[in-house]
């Protein structure tokens, strides 16, 4: 990001981003104060939304303002900019959804400390759109969509399957390895693979996975979620025509992947101990990983063979794919406005605009 300081009253300001069109589309939202925030006296909204910018004023008054594609205020719903559940997927995954079905590789992010509103912002919450895309049967040129999916998350750099047919005790579960086929990158040797007929089946797989996810106790919040989930969606659009008496048939495969991050606070701000801390060191090499890879892409374009640390993490070694090359990627920043996050809040903010700097080369493959 490229800080401008401007000299205005009352403080500094800084600026961040601009008007630069970029690869990776970022949206940030902020949630409303908790309860427990609005009651105490200490507590207060740090954060402003002004259109695509996000403000940031520090206890000396220096304010930090950010510029995104999409900016989502949930602080209060008589706010102008106050934006629904519905106004976050139709920003940023519907237009992702599109792109799968035009044959592109996709991949939405949810970046943000923990309690931020990761979870919340469900960004499959109106996929309905997966299946209501398949035209009639007796359409002509015939298409027919299957959707497959698979679950799993990232604990300590070992990937485990969060459907994996036999269910399983968190202490029996048996780590994956990631391996990389020639032509279509790296996947998840041995994870299940679930084909779903509706939208409805596709929610219960999900909320199967999120049970199984592993969530324990930290010193920041209560329910923590201390690894990476990827949510995949093999979109398999099959068509079949007759041309002059001749029967054609094509398929074009699209991945979607939906990565709900691990929370982004730091280690010593948990007060993580023993496990807590080989974890927290862990979740940090994932994301230190995802920000490097994310910056060596920004900083890439134009050369020709660039270095880009995929295989330095779990999580941006499966997602090669996804991240460079014949993909569209969007990433959802979620923070708090209290004051008592502001530098967790900040951190977040510069991540995601780093994010925003990558700007994708297009001449590569095209589905
Ligand atoms: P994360 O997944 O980032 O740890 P959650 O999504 O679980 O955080 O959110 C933490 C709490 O804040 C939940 O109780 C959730 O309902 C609430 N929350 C988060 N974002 C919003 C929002 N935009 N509007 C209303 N409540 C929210
Ligand atoms: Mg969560």
């Amino acid at each position: 990001y490229h800080p401008v300081k401007l000299p205005t009253s009352p403080g500094i300001v800084n600026c961040y981003g601009g008007a630069e069109s970029t690869s990776v589309s970022v949206g940030v939202r902020v949630r409303p104060l908790s309860s427990r925030e609005q009651s105490s006296a200490e507590m207060r909204s740090v954060v402003d939304v002004v259109g695509n910018n996000i403000k940031l004023t520090t206890d000396s008054g220096t304010v930090h303002c950010f510029t995104y594609d999409h900016c989502f205020w949930s602080l209060d719903d008589k706010h102008p900019l106050y934006a629904s559940q519905e106004a976050v997927y139709n920003a940023l995954a519907q237009p992702l959804l599109e792109k799968a079905y035009e044959g592109y590789n996709t991949c939405l992010f949810a970046y943000g400390q923990t309690g931020s509103g990761k979870s919340y912002t469900d960004l499959l919450s109106r996929a309905d759109y997966l299946h209501s895309q398949n035209p009639p049967e007796d359409q002509l040129p015939q298409c027919r969509a299957e959707v497959e999916l698979s679950y799993i998350e990232i604990y300590n750099e070992r990937i485990y399957d969060l459907l994996s047919s036999g269910g399983s005790g968190s202490d029996r579960r048996e780590a994956l390895r990631v391996r990389e086929h020639p032509k279509d990158g790296p996947y998840v040797e041995g994870v299940a693979h679930h084909l779903v007929s509706s939208y409805d089946h596709l929610q219960t797989w999900l909320m199967l996975g999120n049970k199984e996810r592993s969530i324990a106790a930290t010193g920041v919040n209560d329910k923590s979620s201390r690894s990476h989930a990827v949510f995949t969606i093999k979109l398999t659009q099959m068509q079949v025509e007759d041309v002059e008496g001749e029967h054609l048939e094509s398929s074009k495969v699209s991945i979607i992947n939906l990565v709900d991050l691990a929370g982004s606070e730091r280690v010593a701000a948990a007060q993580s101990q023993g496990d807590r801390l080989k974890e927290g060191v862990c979740i940090n090499k994932s994301l230190l990983t995802l920000g490097k890879v994310i910056t060596a892409l920004a900083e890439s374009e134009g050369r020709r063979r660039p270095f880009i640390p995929y295989r330095e993490s779990v999580l941006t070694y499966l997602l090669k794919e996804s991240l460079g090359g014949n993909s569209r990627t969007a990433m959802i920043a979620t923070v708090s406005p209290c004051n008592v996050y502001l530098e967790e809040t900040l951190s977040t903010l510069r991540y995601a605009q780093q994010a925003r700097m990558i700007i994708f080369e297009r001449g590569g493959r095209t589905p």
